[in-house]
């Protein structure tokens, strides 16, 4: 079956002398494996498309036996060339596909998918102060889209208000009040942080002004939390490499 849709690359390497293996985060088809075979000749019809982040159309010949399918053409609509530009930029965008791809199967995942085309341009156009508030908004956004809410809006633990102040438990997976959270030997969060938290999980980071330091310790609970409940404590280097530069 020749499948057409459109695509990102999340992940794209060497295969033997000549081809490369490539994974998509499709539209209609979930995350895919494809071999585009030649692609490393010099006059491969793939030419230097194959890179990691662009989005596109992409062909490929889907067997529903086998885990690799042959990629025919990638047809680039956005190379996001601002993102490979910019570190910062580059580090939060790589997390955000190593996350889909960590994540991903062969279901459909249409809404992953806007997600992910919609963070990507949103990580280009974010003027430079805002890409670490941005980056979280994205983040914490395809989180949620995956399906995997953190509890923010009452104590986790026994349902109660939270206070000014809470405690993000990360077993559980939320907030705790002060009565729970007490003792628990984490940093509490503020009402500011809080807020933030909740603009960040709507994919928002509108009106969110918080310290440096803030800023890194809600990329480090993004990351536990990921590692925690979505990856199955794997080692996420992009996600890793992101936390530690922000
Ligand atoms: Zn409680």
């Amino acid at each position: 079956m020749l499948i057409t849709t459109p695509a990102v690359i999340l992940q794209a390497f060497a295969y033997g002398d000549t081809s490369r293996i490539v994974r998509l985060a499709t539209q209609d088809h979930g995350v895919q494996s494809v071999i585009a075979k030649g692609a490393m000749r010099p006059r491969s019809r793939f030419g230097g498309r194959l890179q990691v982040l662009s989005e596109g159309v992409a062909q490929f010949h889907y067997r529903s036996t086998r885990d690799l399918h042959t990629l025919s053409a990638f047809d680039v609509t956005d190379q996001h060339v601002v993102l490979a530009g910019d570190l910062r930029r580059f580090a939060a965008a790589a997390a955000l596909a190593e996350l889909v791809l960590r994540t991903g199967h062969e279901e459909p995942q249409p809404v992953a998918f806007a997600t992910l085309v919609e963070t990507l341009r949103a990580l280009g156009a974010a003027p430079s102060e805002r890409v670490g508030l941005v980056s979280l908004a994205g983040l914490w956004h395809m989180v949620i889209v995956l399906g995997f809410a953190p509890v923010v809006d009452q104590c986790v633990r026994c349902e109660r208000p939270l206070g000014d102040r809470s405690w993000f438990a990360l077993a559980e997976g939320g907030l705790l009040c002060p009565a729970c959270g007490r003792g628990t030997g984490t940093g509490a969060l503020g009402a500011e942080d809080q807020a933030a938290l909740r603009a960040f999980l709507e994919g928002s980071d509108a009106g969110v002004a918080l310290p440096a330091p803030h800023v890194a310790a809600h990329r480090r609970l993004l990351v536990r939390f990921v590692r925690r409940h979505l990856t199955d404590d794997a080692q996420l280097p992009a996600l890793s490499f992101w936390e530690s530069i922000g």
